[in-house]
């Protein structure tokens, strides 16, 4: 009794200790000033269509309620803009998005045919990353009360601003320590704690599958996807790229040979600082180089390459001030609906020619140049000046290590750009796929991809390569087996068989040759660390459901040694080399089953075929 009063004492000051110790904001590198013109788009405090970000300076950002209360009124006040429900999250909030149009018809299939640019911009993926939405409410304000009509004259506008609904209400002062502002803000993961932005292939979130239906419904012509980083301190208020590994190449040249520049005028016009993503190379700073990733198509930017959709992945620094990050994303949408007015036809020439495209060799990862050493000047792609914060080595004696820490002054680095853009691993282009139609849950994903196949009405005897699964490890971890996103991930090696295989009424024959091609190849490959065999959709197949009793096999095996002198021999060789084979009568046992008829012929046997 005494002891457990202690306890309770001891917890309760600890408790006292947090709450009167804990620190109202973690404390952030020096703050850079920043004054810009873009400040003369904030409405005065007066004006009724002052949005809840900017009566409050850009301190805090309103909440789910508010947000979708507050374009209800504005969508209710213009014919321009109108308000549209994508999906329902887990938690049973409804997911908008405001469709800004002055075509006479906004529904989907209409606004598909148009011969307008279609530009899809989502923010709150992340929903602590909340930028995009206050921005975009004032950039739609923009448009609904007619200041800024004129862009949308030759663009259609879809807008979501809060995609990750129910993190967005998991809203705290406390959920992104490395960020500045706003106050209060969502939570990274929803409400199932998955990332939104690694549920791109495997689609198991209704959120991502709200997206995706809108991308097929709609057909955008460019897609953005607005974020905040973390990580180092720098010079850039927003970096945005494509960041695109090499499916949609005609589409990458557009958006780095056209949109980036203009992009970068405009908003250092406006005395933002636009720069490239950022990611150092060294995890710390700059002086080793800057990195472009290729995460693989779990990420938005890269499947928007694989399917051959113009994409943007939009970083805003999150050491800037709230009110510079809204206003710089402000500048950079309402300069995106300019160029697509200006320049839309030649992105559109670029998707065209991309969704064309029927390589023969299809990547299915993305490495270094030379990855053999960082040293090797081959594996270097450009060098490139950026525009850093000076950083300092310093010794931490708590964690009792060396760390970065940024000193706020302002200079230049010139270093590496390392860009994963060389090809890994790659597969020859089938024909087709067949997948067999007790694969419902693969079938139903590829649906909602918007791939085109076709249902088998009677079942069809086929000539097809099928993988057999060699060597497995499961999960993403090396020393421990840990679930990922979920989902408990499998790493194979795999050999090809040839095989003749009836698929039943109901499979489904995927040809390779539409513009969602790709995609398909990419997600049905099990040697693609993206497919939905590495997501765990086929783990059935690693369970072997048949057995043989030892008095059965014992006679059985005494029979195929006594016919078989070559059986007879590789056994002795075996129980001669494998020690632990020789002890394990289980394994002895199986070894024989599976050198009869009975063994089952699709055990480890990747289901889904491949016609060449
Ligand atoms: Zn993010």
């Amino acid at each position: 009794m005494r002891n457990s009063k202690l306890v309770i004492f001891i917890i309760a000051l600890i408790h006292n200790f947090t709450i009167n110790n804990s620190v109202a904001q973690a404390p952030l590198p020096p703050v850079l000033e920043w004054h810009g013109k873009s400040e003369k788009l904030i409405y005065p405090k007066n004006n009724p269509w002052i949005t809840p970000c900017e009566l409050s300076n850009f301190t805090s950002t309103p909440s789910y309620k508010e947000t979708i209360d507050w374009f209800s009124k504005l969508c209710s006040t213009s014919t321009l803009l109108h308000f549209v429900t994508i999906g329902i999250s887990p938690e049973g909030r409804a997911i908008k998005m405001i469709v800004a149009s002055t075509e006479k018809s906004i529904l989907a299939s209409d606004l598909k045919k148009s011969s307008k640019p279609l530009l899809l911009v989502q923010a709150g993926i992340h929903s602590g990353e909340i930028d995009g939405k206050d921005a975009g409410m004032m950039l739609l304000r923009d448009i609904a009360l007619g200041k800024k009509k004129e862009l949308i004259d030759k663009v259609n506008f879809l807008f979501i601003p809060i995609l990750s609904v129910d993190a967005h209400e998991r809203n705290s002062a406390y959920n992104r320590p490395n960020q500045r502002g706003p106050e209060s803000m969502g939570w990274r993961t929803n409400s199932q704690n998955l990332n939104l932005n690694r549920d791109y292939t495997k689609l198991d979130t209704k959120e991502l599958r709200s997206v995706i239906f809108v991308i097929n419904e709609y057909a955008p012509l460019l897609y953005m996807d607005i974020h905040v980083t973390d990580g180092a301190d720098y010079q850039y208020d927003i970096t945005f790229g494509a960041q695109n590994p090499g499916y949609s190449p005609a589409i990458s040249s557009w958006l780095f040979k056209k949109y980036t520049p203009y992009l970068y005028q405009k908003l250092q016009a406006e005395d933002h600082i636009p720069g490239p993503l950022m990611n150092a190379y060294n995890g710390t700073d700059f002086k080793d180089g800057n990195i472009f990733y290729s995460g693989g198509p779990r990420f938005s930017n890269e499947y928007a390459d694989l399917r051959h959709l113009g994409a943007l992945l939009v970083e805003n620094h999150s050491l800037k001030p709230y009110k510079q990050r809204v206003l710089g994303t402000y500048v950079l949408l309402e300069n995106t609906l300019h160029l697509l007015a200006e320049n839309g036809d030649a992105l559109r020439d670029s998707s065209l020619k991309d969704a064309a495209r029927r390589n023969n060799s299809i990547p299915l990862s993305w490495t270094l140049p030379n990855t053999s050493s960082v040293e090797n000047s081959n594996h270097k792609n450009d060098s490139s000046t950026l525009l850093t914060v000076e950083s300092k080595k310093r010794h931490s004696t708590i964690m009792n290590s060396d760390y970065v820490e940024f000193t706020g002054k302002k200079t230049s680095t010139t270093c590496v750009q390392y860009t994963m853009n060389s090809v890994e691993n790659y597969v020859q282009r089938p024909k087709a796929y067949w997948i067999p139609a007790a694969c419902e849950e693969v079938i139903e994903r590829l649906k909602l991809h918007g791939i085109k196949f076709e249902l088998l009405t009677e079942a069809k005897e086929v000539s097809v390569d099928m993988y057999r699964i060699s060597e497995y490890t499961f999960g993403n971890d090396e020393k421990k087996v840990l679930p990922f996103e979920g989902r408990m991930q499998v790493n194979a090696s795999t050999k090809t068989e040839k095989h003749k295989r009836t698929f039943s009424q109901g499979s489904a024959y995927v040809s390779t040759d539409q513009p969602l091609g790709d995609l398909a190849i990419v997600l049905l490959e099990p040697g693609s660390k993206d497919s939905f065999f590495s997501w765990g959709f086929f783990h059935s197949i690693f369970q072997r459901t048949e057995y043989i009793e030892s008095y059965v096999i014992e006679p059985y095996a005494k029979k195929m040694l006594e016919e078989s002198p070559e059986l007879k021999k590789e056994f002795e060789l075996k129980l001669k080399e494998d020690a632990a084979f020789a002890k394990n009568p289980y394994a002895i046992l199986t070894w024989f089953y599976s050198k009869t008829k009975y063994y089952d012929a699709n055990y480890l046997l990747y289901p889904v075929g491949r016609e060449m």
